[in-house]
């Protein structure tokens, strides 16, 4: 029976045909793929990418260097360093993230008491070495200037929520 039923849709083309009307039917429903890198998908207000340590408005360091963000990473991957400036303030001389170490837990950004270092919507930083990963205060403050838009509206959008 098993034969004869195979032979039937061997001869009628059964299978091929119901393959060409799968393909016929799916050319007109909606696509849910997209032109990645030309077109991008939404990303949520909490999604954690690159880190950046932002500024104020007013250009002051946001970072107070109060080193909770070192304390509580589980990868050991901040290193900071820190010393009072004339005026009293305190402020770091080092900020270092490993970014071959992070796990990208987000716990860094909890932690911090002033929305100093945040991890924002950029995900396109792959790299060739592990040096190029190795991010330093300089790197860290131009990601935050370069993104700072972005981080805004994304730490406004979720602040409901902390
Ligand atoms: S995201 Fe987590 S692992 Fe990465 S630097 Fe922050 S606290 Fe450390
Ligand atoms: S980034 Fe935030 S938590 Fe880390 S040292 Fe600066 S102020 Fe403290």
């Amino acid at each position: 029976m098993g034969f004869i039923r195979h032979s039937v849709r061997v001869v009628l083309w059964t299978e091929l045909l119901s393959g060409m009307a799968l393909t016929f039917r799916t050319m007109f429903k909606p696509r849910f793929t997209i032109n990645y890198p030309y077109e991008k998908g939404p990303l949520s207000p909490r999604f954690r990418g690159e880190h950046a340590l932002r500024r104020y408005p007013n250009g002051e360091e946001r970072c107070i260097a109060c080193k909770l963000c070192e304390a509580i990473c589980p990868a050991q991957a901040i290193t900071i360093e820190a010393e009072p400036r004339e005026d009293g303030s305190r402020r770091t001389t080092r900020y270092d993230i490993d970014n071959n170490k992070c796990i990208y837990c987000g716990f860094c950004e909890e932690a911090c008491p002033v929305d100093a270092i945040v991890e924002g919507p950029n995900f396109e930083y792959s790299a060739e070495t592990r040096e190029e990963l190795m991010y330093d205060k300089e790197k860290l403050l131009a990601n935050g200037e370069r993104w700072e838009t972005q981080l805004a509206d994304r730490l406004a959008a979720d602040a409901p929520y902390r």
